[in-house]
């Protein structure tokens, strides 16, 4: 096991980490911009190194820096968090080549699942369900193309190969449109990720996000610790998760962790990862995989009791994992709040002074929150300040604590969108279960 662990993130998930590492026994080291210097996981790091100014780019995204950091404290392993350099292979790959363990697989497997052609066309060998589609990036001929769309049916999406945060995408519902709008989209994508390569899919009219989280160790053996519904989203932005998916058959749903799983070894997949579906009329339809530890992972640790940061320290240290398929028993619901630092209505970010913060608690209730009477929330970043995360026995237990938990939160100073959750936690069709990804901006747009 480590000794010494890099936490290259900041907020609420570096704070998660360094739990993480110090039930563990590991030692940690925060490393941070001149703004964070209060935050709370660097003042409770066994060591911090400021890596340089405010803007992510010189501090957050600065290789360089992060590498130099891990050398000068002789840490062993760098924890990516999520976002940042978390899903970046030359990252990865640059810690490897200096000598360290990057926490996550291995760098030739986050490229190809950044690719979103390569990894559709690992899952289909892998027997993973896919959206219908062009089986590849889209050919310059436009006949080719024309046959290709009229084959899947429109509406379809054209979507860039290198596409990432719900962006170079485009949605056509004609012939007359297809051509103008693959070009645009090939032009957005070079623009946006410096490759124009872009693929077609269906597009699916009413689908809810459902995702799979997995556990594997790169030996051989991987794990599934069960879904998670999503379908929560604004601008393609989750609000609010919870596990398990509401309304799902349970045979659909053993067959898509059992895909899952096989396509974890057959990839030697190293780490906590997770499968993204869209799921409609009682089927699942793969439309990428996250090669890291997700912002809503708490709920699944709430109903499984396993701690998914561990184990994925655990298995990237080269030691199994410490749980088998048949000790993973999925019991009770959670839900999951993302409370942003934003106005209610108008979505802009607020940061700024945090006077008081009074969290919520009870049983069945959880935290994660780098907030402090007296934190300053800086403009730099993510504007998300807190995940208030609940348990329960049902489902409707659950989200009633979630109300409840809502209704006792207080974020004095700025604004933030905790009206919003109280509203959506209060909304009948969702309390009902299983609404389609369109649910909240129509919800919105009233
Ligand atoms: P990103 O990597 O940018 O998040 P995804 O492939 O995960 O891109 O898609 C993001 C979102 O776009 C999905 O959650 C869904 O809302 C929508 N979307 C993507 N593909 C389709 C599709 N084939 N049909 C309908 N909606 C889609």
């Amino acid at each position: 096991m480590f000794d010494k662990i890099l936490i290259a993130n900041r907020g609420e998930i570096a704070l998660r980490v360094l739990r993480a590492c110090k039930e563990m026994g590991i030692k940690t080291v925060a490393v941070h911009s001149q703004i964070d210097r209060d935050l709370k996981h660097v003042r409770l790091a066994d060591e911090s190194v400021c890596i340089g100014p405010n803007p992510s780019p010189k501090s957050y995204l600065n290789v360089p820096a992060i590498i130099a950091a891990m050398e000068i404290t002789d840490s062993q392993a760098v924890h990516p968090g999520y976002g940042f350099l978390a899903e970046n292979a030359d990252f990865a790959e640059r810690v490897q080549k200096s000598g360290f363990t990057f926490i996550g697989p291995d760098p030739d497997v986050i490229r190809m699942m950044g690719d979103k052609v390569e990894a559709i066309k690992a899952m289909k060998k892998a027997g993973v369900p896919t959206v219908p589609g062009s089986d590849g990036p889209l050919p310059e001929d436009e006949e080719e193309c024309h046959k290709i769309a009229k084959r899947i049916g429109y509406p379809i999406i054209i979507k860039a190969a290198a596409g990432g945060g719900g962006r170079g995408m485009r949605v056509v519902h004609t012939e007359a449109a297809l051509i103008s709008s693959i070009r645009v989209t090939q032009g957005e994508a070079k623009a946006a990720f410096g490759d124009g390569t872009v693929y077609m899919e269906k597009f699916l009219q009413n689908p809810r996000h459902v995702e799979v989280q997995i556990l594997s160790d790169g030996q051989g053996s991987a794990i599934h610790l069960g879904d998670r519904d999503c379908s929560l989203q604004r601008r393609h932005q989750k609000v609010l998760e919870e596990a398990p998916a509401p309304g799902i058959p349970q045979e659909v749903r053993e067959a898509t962790y059992a895909a899952c799983v096989k396509a974890c070894i057959d990839i030697k997949y190293k780490g906590a990862g997770t499968f993204e579906f869209l799921y409609e009329d009682g089927r699942f339809y793969f439309i990428e995989m996250n090669t890291r530890i997700q912002v809503e992972h708490p709920v699944s640790e709430m109903v499984t009791g396993i701690d998914l940061i561990k184990e994925q320290i655990r298995v990237c240290s080269g030691l199994p994992l410490s749980i088998k398929q048949s000790d993973v028993i999925i019991r009770g619901h959670s839900f999951e709040c993302r409370i942003n630092a934003e106005d209610p209505k108008t979505f802009m970010p607020c940061p700024g002074l945090v006077k008081g913060f009074h969290a919520p608690g009870g049983l069945g209730v959880r935290v994660d929150s780098h907030l402090y009477n007296g934190y300053s929330v800086p403009p730099n970043y993510d504007s998300m300040i807190a995940k208030i995360i609940t348990y329960g026995d049902t489902r409707e237990i659950a989200l009633n604590r979630m109300r409840n938990a809502l209704d006792e939160t207080i974020v004095d100073g700025i604004r933030t969108n905790i009206p919003l959750q109280q509203m959506l936690v209060r909304d009948e069709a969702f309390r009902k279960g299983g609404v389609n990804i369109h649910y909240l901006e129509k919800k919105l747009a009233e």
